[in-house]
């Protein structure tokens, strides 16, 4: 007999409910085997793309050393992998963290439905939130549409300590042959951070020591290394919130550090009651904002991404992001603030592009973080507050570090010159292009789209976000 942990979003060994369970019952069982899975789903694998097909390679690496090199790998649907691997191992019960994309849910419900029928388990424990999707709901029971109330119900209703490993580790077991790693697509020109449980641990310790404590006054500097970069770690489940969590105390830079967790709690609730705003307006009476589309609006689009705007912050954000897979939060308000508002171009476009290149891909984060920059989500930004591009330089990387760090074209210009170079001699002598659209008229043209909209969309409501 034996049991089965699915392993998903949650690849580590460490404060892993789904993990204690499994081995709880394992024990219980009397033979203590636990065969730890992952699948390659194809269908995730293609949308993972080289970006994360490479860091996902590098965590599962990491990973198999946690399991004694006993992880197994197997490719497939995973409602025939799992089935014929539970068959394999006479296993009583598949052990599960839960997840809440439409996708996985779907998925889920599948398999358990086909475990049930050769008369196996399907156990959820845990997710990967402090506190499940869908839990923190108004008095009436409906949920919440606006994160400050959300944060204060969630912050009364607590989350369980890290969960302790378990007293006796199960024996890892394959009973089958395993597939091996997957072979990602090539990685171009980019760095990727490094992947795996004692990573993340490792960059917690770190931050904890040398940034928590000033997070709230440094977490808008791009220059400055002021953030945990632990997105990328929790949408792989690499370390959970709760053990994050667990360590802060009541310092101001703490708090602030807490309530940004909790806005990732709060998307992903959002996300549960609201399943189609994954890719789909939560206000749909921005469905009718006027977006550009065609040949000008493609070569826009283009220059976007490949970080040749004309203005430096944008372009530096950019570049980050295909250099690193990852960008700070701040640039990424003022990118897709630039897309939508000065290029009057569609957020699904933008939100397409990051899920490509994203480490931390998020479907609620991602999904929500642009629908408030384009003032139709929850929480969302007032649409008519456009973001200048050369203000948010200006102030957020005064002295311009992060934008020489990524635009060697425009290295040559120090301090102030270089939010604006096209006013500089010589500014644009090392191959950066002057600005693509002029930012006043741009939103001009935005707040004259904004008023075509019918009564309500253009409703204010207060920026609580930035
Ligand atoms: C347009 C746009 C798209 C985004 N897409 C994603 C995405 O796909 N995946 C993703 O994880 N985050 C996304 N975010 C949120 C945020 O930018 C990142 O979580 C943050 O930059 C990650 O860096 P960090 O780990 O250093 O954050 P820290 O500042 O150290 O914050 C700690 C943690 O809090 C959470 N967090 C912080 N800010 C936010 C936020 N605004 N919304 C939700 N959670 C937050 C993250 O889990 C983060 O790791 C997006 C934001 C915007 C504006």
């Amino acid at each position: 007999m034996a049991r089965i942990l699915w392993l998903r979003r949650d690849l580590r060994i460490h404060d892993n409910p789904a993990l204690v369970e499994a081995a709880l019952g394992a024990a219980a069982d009397g033979d203590n085997i636990v065969v730890p899975l992952v699948i390659i789903d194809p269908i995730l694998w293609a949308e993972f793309g080289p970006v994360r097909q490479n860091y996902l390679v590098a965590s599962l690496k990491s990973l198999d050393e946690s399991f004694g090199g006993n992880l197994l790998i197997q490719h497939g649907d995973p409602s025939e992998v799992v089935p014929r691997v539970a068959a394999a191992a006479n296993a009583v019960a598949v052990h599960v963290s839960t997840q809440y994309t439409p996708y996985a849910m779907k998925r889920d419900a599948r398999v358990a439905e086909l475990l049930a029928e050769a008369q196996r388990e399907m156990i959820h424990t845990g997710s990967g939130y402090a506190v499940a999707p869908g839990r923190i709901t108004k008095d009436d029971g409906s949920a919440y549409k606006v994160y400050t109330p959300f944060y204060k119900n969630w912050m009364k209703h607590g989350w369980r300590s890290p969960a302790q490993d378990p007293e006796v580790w199960p024996t890892w077991t394959m009973p089958i042959e395993c597939d091996g790693l997957p072979e990602p697509l090539p990685l171009e020109g980019m760095s990727l951070p490094p992947a795996g449980e004692q990573a993340a641990l490792d960059r917690w310790a770190w931050f904890k020591e040398n940034a928590l404590d000033l997070y709230g006054e440094q977490r808008n500097d791009p220059g400055v290394d002021g953030t945990s970069k632990l997105s990328v770690a929790l949408k792989w489940g690499e370390i959970h919130p709760r053990t994050l969590l667990a360590e802060l105390g009541d310092l101001p830079g703490h708090e602030v550090f807490r309530k940004e967790i909790a806005w990732r709690e709060f998307y992903a609730d959002v996300l549960y009651n609201r399943l189609d705003t994954i890719n789909d307006y939560f206000n749909p009476l921005y469905e009718e904002m006027q977006y550009d589309t065609g040949v000008e609006a493609d070569k826009s689009f283009e220059a976007w991404t490949k970080g040749m705007t004309g203005y430096p912050i944008v372009d530096a954000a950019m570049r980050q992001l295909r250099a690193e897979g990852w960008m700070h939060n701040r640039t990424r308000m003022v990118v897709a603030s630039f897309l939508v508002k000065d290029l009057h171009i569609e957020w699904k476009r933008g939100a397409d592009f990051f899920e490509t290149w994203l480490l931390d891909f998020d479907a609620a984060s991602n999904s929500h973080g642009w629908q408030w920059t384009a003032g139709c989500g929850t929480d969302a930004s007032p649409y008519y507050r456009v973001f200048n591009p050369t203000a948010q330089g200006q102030r957020f990387d005064s002295n311009g570090d992060y934008i020489r760090k990524y635009i060697p074209e425009l290295r040559h210009l120090v301090g102030a010159e270089i939010h604006e170079p096209w006013t500089v001699l010589g500014g644009l002598d090392h191959g950066y292009p002057a600005p693509i659209v002029d930012h006043a008229t741009e939103r001009l043209e935005s707040l004259a789209r904004l008023s075509a909209l019918p009564k309500g969309a253009q409703k204010p409501l207060p920026p609580i976000h930035d």
